[in-house]
């Protein structure tokens, strides 16, 4: 029991849990990225079998679950906070130069994976070390 190993319901990373049962993200950062995922669209995030973390279900869903879903409304919410601001006054060249270098340095593009049939494009995520999907809505 004491090495008993929890599976991130985020970013699907293995970990030791401080506090048994409570616990089901590795980090407060996971914890805080999940909550905020399902207070901003509702979606739930698929749940891993604990008793049987084979490496497809991992790889299934960081690609597919998300990749996709949770991270690409992550980003989506991200970008449209930035655009929206407070006077309501359209989006500046130096706020989408913002946006851009944010999400520049922060993903990576992925140069030998397809990009899917809506025109997102595969990217690596430093923050999740996730393989993840965006689509560029320039
Ligand atoms: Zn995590």
């Amino acid at each position: 029991m004491e090495n008993y190993l929890y599976t991130c319901q985020y970013c699907s990373k293995e970990y030791k849990p401080n506090r048994r049962k409570k616990q089901k993200y590795c980090s407060n950062s996971c914890r805080t990225r999940a909550f905020a995922i399902r207070k901003n669209s509702g979606l739930n995030l698929p749940s891993i079998d604990r008793k049987k973390p084979t490496k497809t279900t991992i790889d299934k869903m960081s690609l597919a679950g998300v990749g996709n879903a949770a991270v690409g409304t992550l980003a989506v919410n991200l970008a449209t906070s930035l655009f929206i601001r407070e006077e309501n006054k359209p989006a500046t060249k130096k706020d989408l130069q913002d946006v851009k270098n944010l999400l520049t340095s922060r993903y990576h593009a992925v140069l030998n994976m397809p990009s899917q049939s809506n025109g997102a494009k595969p990217f690596y995520d430093l923050d999740t070390k996730q393989i993840i999907y965006l689509i560029n809505r320039q």
